[in-house]
């Protein structure tokens, strides 16, 4: 694997100054990299700049047959960079091929959002005259990607901006950069002119000011407080941002649900992919009437969940990503239990044949809403039980949060999941189905503290990847 920064076509030598280790096994070292600094940094820029002209003109076909191929190669190598990235991020298997799989069907997705993607023509009320509204690229996207996700959410910002005739700079997560590198060797295989795509490693604080003034737009996924500061960097140059960012997702459970699907949606959401999802389910508020039931089963499934080595066939849940995480999870873990939150299963960490940060599928029973385990983003394998009186309760506990990026309910009634879909103040509602779990051709994102600036994915993403050109044009035809 290469080691180094991709920029303007050329892979940078550098020291081997970042390591990362298998969160499955610490003893497996997984990749060694080189961090950017700004020199690097201000190199991408200048060829990003310099790229942006030719690449806003290159031939549509052309630019969608680069996509087409990235997709396909990703498709081709899914198994091996899936194993990648589960000894990177600590997701099963199973989790880490699926989203390397993802990422191809967004790049082609793409290819044809190049083709596909419109402008607009309009009569006058000027006689001789019509007017044509187009989209134009924005210039340079700096892309700055999470760690939860490292391959399917660098795929949909990468391929969405490049789609649109924009160049590109990525900085990936210091987590989890393994797949960023394999992106950028499968975006030069495709041909890509040089300039266009650039990567840059590392944390990024040295040059992340620098560059977000440099360039046009930044589009971002990570933690509400890294967003907030983004918002602050990019303000003196007015650089247009994006911010996709936490969440303290409610997952609904009717008195009139079927149990099955409460159960499974409520297990998927929360402990899937270790819980560390922007979109999990963190709070699960119950009506009274199904309350004892619910839990019932519940625990049991939680319980039954198998958790281990990333990669070995049978675990359902692989370890927490990082250190940082797992310790974060922990402190959550002690302080809920402070708070008065009843243990119902999990609670700590688990012994395994390998050293890795493998932590108990958790649950909270007895919880109120004002805990700060219900109101601050946990981002792991653990959640809190609310019980309610009604539904008018279970709505405003679910709407009685900061954050506002997804939601769920569980329920039989038309008229009630029919009442939550337009009560909901979250970006996504889920019926009847997981509060995460999502496809990559419709928009995506939540509102602010959750999101901030547009959408992204599917053809939402056009109008942060775009600008709008308004043209009057005197055609002298009557
Ligand atoms: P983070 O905010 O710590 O880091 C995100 C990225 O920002 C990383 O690449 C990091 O290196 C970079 N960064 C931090 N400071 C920087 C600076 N000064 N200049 C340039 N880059 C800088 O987030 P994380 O821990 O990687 O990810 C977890 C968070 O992401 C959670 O809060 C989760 O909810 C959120 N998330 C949101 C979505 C969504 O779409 N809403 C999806 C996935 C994850």
């Amino acid at each position: 694997m290469k080691g180094r920064n991709f920029i303007d076509g050329a892979w940078r030598d550098g020291e081997l100054a970042l390591q990362t280790y298998n969160p499955s096994d610490l003893d497996e070292l997984v990749g060694q990299y080189a961090r950017a600094g700004v020199a690097e940094a201000e190199e991408a820029l200048a060829a990003a700049r310099r790229a942006a002209a030719d690449w806003r003109r290159f031939n549509m076909q052309a630019r969608a047959d680069i996509l087409r191929r990235v997709g396909d190669a990703l498709l081709v190598r899914a198994d091996e960079l899936g194993a990648l990235l589960s000894r990177e991020e600590g997701k099963t298997l199973k989790e880490g091929i699926g989203e390397v799989q993802r990422a191809a069907y967004v790049f082609h997705y793409y290819a044809g959002e190049v083709v596909r993607h419109p402008g607009q023509w309009y009569n006058s009320m000027r006689d001789g005259h019509n007017i044509v509204v187009t989209y134009e690229p924005v210039g340079v996207v700096l892309a700055i990607t999470p760690w939860n996700f490292p391959i399917a959410i660098a795929a949909w910002k990468v391929a969405g901006a490049l789609a649109y005739g924009n160049t590109v700079i990525l900085k990936p997560s210091e987590y989890a950069p393994g797949c960023a590198v394999a992106l950028a060797e499968l975006l030069e295989q495709a041909g890509l002119p040089r300039g266009v795509f650039n990567l840059l490693l590392g944390e990024g604080r040295a040059f992340g000011q620098m560059l977000i003034e440099g360039v046009d737009a930044v589009t971002f996924t990570g933690s509400t407080p890294t967003g907030s500061m983004i918002v602050q960097m990019a303000a003196p140059a007015m650089t247009k941002v994006q911010l996709e960012l936490g969440g303290k997702n409610p997952f609904i459970v009717l008195d009139d649900a079927d149990l099955d699907t409460a159960v499974e949606a409520a297990t998927q959401g929360t402990w899937g992919q270790t819980g560390q999802r922007c979109t999990g389910s963190e709070r699960i508020i119950v009506t009274k009437g199904i309350h004892d039931a619910f839990v019932e089963r519940l625990v049991k499934a939680v319980a039954s969940l198998k958790v281990g080595h990333a990669l070995h066939p049978d675990t359902q849940m692989g370890p927490v990503a990082n250190q940082a995480q797992f310790q974060k999870n922990l402190d959550c873990i002690a302080r809920a239990r402070a708070e008065g939150a009843e243990l119902a299963f999990g609670g700590g960490a688990i012994d395994a044949p390998t050293r890795g940060y493998f932590l108990a599928p958790t649950l909270f029973l007895d919880t109120d809403n004002r805990m700060e385990l219900n109101q601050e983003e946990t981002f792991g394998p653990i959640a809190g039980v609310i019980k309610v009186e009604d539904f008018d309760a279970a709505i405003a506990v679910a709407q009685d949060s900061r954050f506002a990026l997804s939601s769920g309910i569980a329920t039989t009634s038309l008229k009630n999941a029919e009442r939550f879909r337009r009560e909901s103040k979250a970006g996504l509602v889920m019926v009847n189905a997981p509060t995460a779990g999502l496809e990559y051709h419709v928009p995506f994102g939540g509102r602010p503290p959750s999101g901030y600036g547009g959408r992204e994915q599917g053809a939402a993403s056009a109008e942060f990847f775009t600008e709008l050109k308004t043209s009057y044009i005197n055609h002298g035809v009557i």
